[in-house]
C-alpha cells in the first residue's frame, strides 16, 4: 500500500471538497424518478444517514432538470445532475442549483455546446465532472474502448474546457471491466492533476457488484489514486454508500465507529459466532459511541484469545461459554446464552473508561 496519496488539484461542490488532500468521499445516485421531488428527497435523507456526502440524479428531461431546486432546499446536501445527450438539460440544472455537472463526453454533441455548458458554470463556480464510460466511448475518434482510449476521452475533454479557462474539473473513466478501469485511471493519474472519481461501472447485483467495485476501487487507492467514489449496484443505493466505507475502512482511509472482527468459524468453534456477530452488530450499531471501538468475536482459543485480547472489547469462545476480554485482558467467563448481553455491557464500560481518562 503506497504511503503517499496522489496530489491532485481542490475542487469545491457545494459544502463538499473533492481533491487536494480532502478526505475521500463517498458518493452516490439515486434511483427514483427525479421528477417525484418527495421520492428523491426521501432516499437522499436515507443516503446522507448513511455517510453520502453528495448524490448524482439523472436528469433525462426538463422537469427533471427543474426539480433540482425543490431537491436541493429539502435535502441539504451537494446535488450533481447526470445529463447526457441533451446539454441544454445542463444549463438548466445549472440555473436550478446544481452543485456539480456530470456529463459523458461520448453523448453531449458538439464541443460548441460543451462550451456554452462550461460557460454557464464557470460564471457559478459549479464543477464538471467528466464521467468517461467504455460504453459510450466515441468509437469514430477512439475505436474499441480500451484503458488508452478511455482515458484519452476523457482528457481531451479536460482539455476543450482547458481551452475556456475552465479548470473545476473531476475526471472518471469506468467499464465494466476491472483491469481496464484501473489502467484508465492509472493513464489519468499520471497525466493529469485533476481529482478523480473511483467507479467500476455495471457491476451488478450487491455481492458480485461489491467484490468488482472493491477490487477495482481497492487496487487503485491502495496506489494512492482517488479523491472520491462511488460503488455501482443494482439495487438500493444505500448499500452503494455502505460498500463506500467498507472499502475506506480495509485501507485504513476511514475508522468506521465500530470494526467487527469475527473468525470464518471451523469445525473447532464452540459458540454461534454468526448468531452472536449479527446481534452485536445491531445492538452496538444503534449505541451512541463517542469513539471508534474494535470488538473481536472469536470460536476458539486458537485464534480467540489472541485476537480478543488486540480488540478493545472481545470474546472468545469456549465450550458453552464464552471468554470476555477488554482492554486487552481478560476478564471472566460468561454463559453462551449471556455473551452478547455482557459483550454489550463491556462497550459501554470501555467506553465510559476511555472517556474519563480523555
Ligand atoms: Fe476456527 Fe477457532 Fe479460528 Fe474460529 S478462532 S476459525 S473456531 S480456529
Amino acid at each position: 500500500m503506497s504511503d503517499v496519496r496522489r496530489q491532485s488539484r481542490s475542487v469545491q461542490i457545494g459544502d463538499a471538497v473533492i481533491g487536494g488532500g480532502a478526505p475521500i468521499s463517498v458518493q452516490s445516485m439515486t434511483n427514483t424518478d427525479t421528477r417525484d421531488v418527495r421520492a428523491t428527497v426521501a432516499q437522499i435523507r436515507r443516503l446522507k444517514k448513511a455517510g453520502c456526502r453528495m448524490v448524482r440524479v439523472a436528469v433525462p428531461d426538463e422537469s427533471a432538470a427543474q426539480a433540482i431546486y425543490k431537491i436541493k432546499r429539502a435535502a441539504k446536501i451537494p446535488v450533481v445532475a447526470d445529463i447526457h445527450f441533451d446539454y441544454r438539460l445542463a444549463l438548466i440544472a445549472l440555473e436550478s442549483g446544481a452543485d456539480k455537472l456530470r456529463i459523458n463526453p461520448g453523448n453531449i454533441g458538439a464541443a460548441a455546446n460543451v462550451k456554452k455548458v462550461a460557460r454557464a458554470a464557470k460564471e457559478r463556480r459549479v464543477p464538471i465532472r467528466i464521467g468517461a464510460n467504455a460504453g459510450s466511448i466515441d468509437r469514430k475518434i477512439y475505436g474499441e474502448p480500451t484503458a488508452v482510449s478511455l482515458a484519452a476521452s476523457a482528457i481531451d475533454q479536460a482539455k476543450m474546457l482547458e481551452d475556456i479557462g475552465f479548470h473545476d474539473i473531476v475526471l472518471s473513466m469506468k467499464a465494466f471491466d476491472v483491469p481496464m478501469t484501473i489502467e484508465a485511471y492509472r493513464i489519468a493519474a499520471e497525466k493529469t492533476d485533476y481529482p478523480l472519481h473511483l467507479g467500476v461501472t455495471e457491476t451488478g447485483l450487491p455481492w458480485e457488484g461489491a467484490i468488482r467495485s472493491a477490487v477495482g476501487i481497492g487496487a487503485l487507492l491502495a496506489e494512492g489514486i482517488g479523491d472520491t467514489l462511488r460503488v455501482s449496484l443494482t439495487g438500493d443505493p444505500v448499500e452503494e454508500v455502505r460498500v463506500g466505507y467498507e472499502i475506506l475502512a480495509a485501507l485504513d482511509l476511514y475508522t468506521p465507529s465500530l470494526t467487527l472482527i469475527a473468525c470464518p468459524t471451523c469445525g473447532r468453534c464452540n459458540i454461534d459466532i454468526s448468531a452472536l456477530a449479527t446481534e452485536v452488530r445491531r445492538r452496538v450499531g444503534k449505541m451512541k459511541l463517542p469513539r471508534p471501538i474494535k470488538i473481536a468475536i472469536m470460536g476458539c482459543s486458537v485464534n480467540g484469545p489472541g485476537e480478543a485480547a488486540m480488540a478493545d472489547v472481545g470474546i472468545a469462545g469456549g465450550k458453552g461459554f464464552g471468554l470476555l476480554f477488554s482492554h486487552g485482558k481478560p476478564l471472566r467467563k460468561v454463559d453462551e446464552a449471556e455473551i452478547v448481553n455482557e459483550l454489550v455491557k463491556e462497550v459501554e464500560r470501555f467506553e465510559s473508561d476511555t472517556q474519563s481518562k480523555n
